[in-house]
């Protein structure tokens, strides 16, 4: 199978919609934005062994590298339309293409987001997704917004996706099935809150996606919004599926530190909090885990108590010689 016929059969759309002018085939793609709105611009890589374990299944690999993508346009509150594909593999292989292009384009077809280019090379398993959405102009979310007052939120269950890393690593972890089957499934198979995300454009002061855990993603969103935190620790959302799985102290540190969530964490003014409730009426659960406050940092406490936590969220070239 050459490239061509590789392109052809695995990730060429047999249909787009009007927005697409030119799709694979061309040299580049043609996109129509719609009048009134802004094109949002993301591009997230997973590498074999860094992003996901070495022998995850193709489908899964191709779900997570169109879902970490998208999740950053929820973060957005903005609407992905398109994407574009880089592919580095060792092979050529049909069975694997043909799961990983299943995985890639179900998620695909479940956001309406249309692939309309990309580029294949032979080299070790790599994923570049360039991601493409829109937003109505001025109707974007950013990191920077949070005023002291205002509530900070996470959604969902952050720490169930590390969790479900480590039954990976170490199967010998894994208690009952219901537990583990939901903690793998949040690995391999996170949810990308567009919808929340583009709900929250009336009412969250700021917004980020939680991919390197909770404690370092809400250090992020305070020093670009240039204030604190107050962390709540015994508010952090607990999950039945991690608590079966390992004891207290280490569902707290996977919560805090363990990343991989895909979640939104945001911000709200006590103005808004009766707007978010009534959108909270329906779909994902956010819950209320602190608080922006003047100064700088993410300061925890239990029960009104302070305590001091080590971040140790994931960053790519930390230093860890000192
Ligand atoms: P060129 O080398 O001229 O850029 P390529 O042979 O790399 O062209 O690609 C041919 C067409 O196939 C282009 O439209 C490109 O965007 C598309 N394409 C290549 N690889 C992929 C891929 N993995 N997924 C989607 N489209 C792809
Ligand atoms: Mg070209």
């Amino acid at each position: 199978m050459g490239e061509f016929d590789l392109i052809a059969r695995y990730f060429t759309p047999a249909h787009y919609s009007p927005d697409v002018l030119l799709g694979v085939g061309d040299d580049a793609a043609v996109l129509d934005v719609p009048a009134g709105h802004r094109l949002v611009a993301a591009v997230d890589t997973v590498v074999e062994g860094v992003h996901f374990p070495v022998g995850t299944a193709a489908e899964h690999i191709g779900y997570r590298a169109l879902a970490v993508n998208l999740s950053d346009i929820a973060a957005m509150g903005a609407t992905p339309r398109w994407f574009t594909l880089s592919l580095s593999m060792p092979q050529a292989d049909a069975a694997w293409l043909q799961a990983f292009s299943q995985g890639l384009l179900k998620l695909a077809s479940w956001f309406d987001v249309q692939l309309v280019g990309g580029d294949t090379v032979k080299g070790p398993l790599s994923i570049s997704v360039q991601i493409l959405g829109v937003v109505e102009q001025d109707g974007w979310l950013t990191r920077s917004g949070a005023k002291p007052g205002d509530q900070v939120f996470v959604s969902g269950l952050p720490g169930e996706a590390a969790g479900g890393l480590r039954l990976v690593q170490q199967p010998s972890l894994r208690r009952d099935e219901a537990s583990t089957a939901q903690l793998l499934k949040r690995f391999y198979q996170p949810s990308p809150r567009v919808e929340l995300g583009k709900a929250l454009r009336k009412v969250a002061s700021a917004c980020m996606d939680v991919s390197d855990g909770l404690l370092t993603d809400l250090r992020k969103l305070c020093r670009s919004s240039q204030c604190g935190a107050r962390l709540q620790l015994e508010q952090l959302p607990a999950s039945s599926a991690l608590l079966n799985t390992f004891d207290i102290a280490t569902t707290e540190q996977l919560i805090l530190n363990g990343g991989d969530d895909y979640e939104l964490l945001f911000t709200v003014p006590h103005t808004r909090l009766l707007e978010l409730q009534q959108l909270m009426g329906t779909g994902v659960r956010c819950t209320p885990i602190g608080e922006v406050i003047a100064g700088d940092g993410v300061h925890c406490q239990r029960h009104g108590v302070s305590v001091n936590l080590p971040d140790t969220g994931f960053d790519h070239f930390a230093d860890t010689s000192s």
